[in-house]
């Protein structure tokens, strides 16, 4: 089969040919249809700090598909072959306390497809049926390969009660700017979201009901006469890794605001916590979805009326992929879709 393959300790990734992997006994194998390219992956091309530390070499990367069942592990029930399905990349231990407490999503012991284990950019892709999520016929493949960029959108916008709130977002990426459509969806009062970047303002503005502000140009708290807003924004969703977002938010939140965390700051950064105690603000930290609720959540929003088909924007054959991650690295793009049928 074709696989995406990053080779070596180098920049970039190479199109190889490589066996079509065997299955285990509680594995299914999938016929990858479309892929979503990541943040991640992005990392992993670059060969980072954060890349070379984490992924192991020779590795098939990618974790974000859609696909189609096509041979199933001699225990697994309740799965069919053919069935369209796409599936959460986080391969979790079954022996943590919070395993054991149904908490799949903080098992300390998990390990993701395309960065810690054989991935998704390929024609085949072996997965334990337990991490398997069919695919209704109303959410089609390219849907279905964004699937795990929209789960950490609703995952970290769910958070909190959102109903009548104002919600703030921090970074217009394609994640960002996900969650602003959930937030709206799950019945926000306004949703302001900021970026430094006019082109990413501009997608967000047409994949949702939301007021862009780019904060080099524009003050943050102008918008709240305009919005009817007293004294700040309800909840905070950060979703750009970047400090001087974070501090926004912090000073434009009201007292008790809720903050919940996605973006992935550089490296260690100064936080002024007197502000955050002051403020009486609650901080959560949000890691990956929630297994398997945000999915059953995020397929049962996509069904009544959650659109977020404009934030891909560009589709390429798996055979183009450079134009692919070339999009990614201009910084403008939306989710960029690469097709492996
Ligand atoms: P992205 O890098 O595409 O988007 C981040 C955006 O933030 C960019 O558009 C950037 O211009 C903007 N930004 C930079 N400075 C800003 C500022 N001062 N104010 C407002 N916006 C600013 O990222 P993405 O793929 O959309 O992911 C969002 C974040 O979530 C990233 O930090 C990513 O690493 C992180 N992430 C975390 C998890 C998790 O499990 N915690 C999972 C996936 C992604
Ligand atoms: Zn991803």
């Amino acid at each position: 089969m074709r696989a995406l393959v990053k080779p070596g300790p180098v920049r970039g990734l190479e199109m190889h040919r490589a066996p079509v992997p065997e299955i285990g006994a509680d594995d299914v194998l999938i016929r990858v249809k479309k892929t979503g390219i990541c943040g991640t992956d992005i990392h992993i091309w670059q060969w980072d700090d954060w890349a070379a530390r984490t992924v192991p070499t020779p590795l098939i990367t990618g974790h974000e598909f859609a696909g189609e069942i096509v041979e199933l592990g001699r225990h697994v029930e309740g799965l069919s072959l053919g069935q369209r399905c796409s599936g959460e990349g986080h391969l979790i231990g079954k022996t943590s306390r919070q395993s054991r407490a149904g908490k799949f999503h903080l098992d300390p012991e998990t390990r993701g497809i395309g960065v810690n284990e054989q991935g998704a950019f390929a024609e085949y892709l072996a997965l334990p049926a337990f991490n398997v999520v069919p695919l209704p016929d109303t959410i089609d493949d390219e849907i279905g390969a964004i699937l795990d960029p929209l789960g950490n959108a609703v995952h970290t916008a769910l958070s909190f009660d959102l109903l009548g709130e104002d919600v703030l977002v921090t970074g217009a990426g394609p994640i960002g700017t996900m969650a602003a459509a959930v937030a709206r969806h799950a019945g926000a009062r306004h949703v302001v979201i900021t970026d430094v970047n006019q082109a990413r303002l501009d997608l967000a503005g047409q994949v949702a009901d939301v007021r862009p502000v780019n904060v080099t140009t524009e003050d943050l708290a102008s918008v709240f006469p305009e919005l009817g807003m007293k004294q700040g924004f309800d909840v905070g969703l950060e979703m750009s890794g970047n400090q001087a977002a974070l501090d926004q938010m912090v000073e434009t939140m009201v007292m008790g605001g809720r903050i919940a965390l996605l973006g992935i700051p550089p490296g260690k950064s100064p936080v002024d916590w007197s502000r955050i105690v002051f403020k009486a603000i609650t901080i959560k930290g949000v890691y990956g979805r929630e297994i398997f609720e945000t999915w059953y959540k995020m397929i049962a929003m996509l069904e009544n009326g959650l659109d977020v088909r404009r934030v891909i924007t560009h589709r390429f054959s798996a055979s183009e992929y450079r134009e692919g991650f070339a999009a990614m690295l201009s910084g403008t793009s939306g989710k960029v879709v690469l097709d492996w049928t």
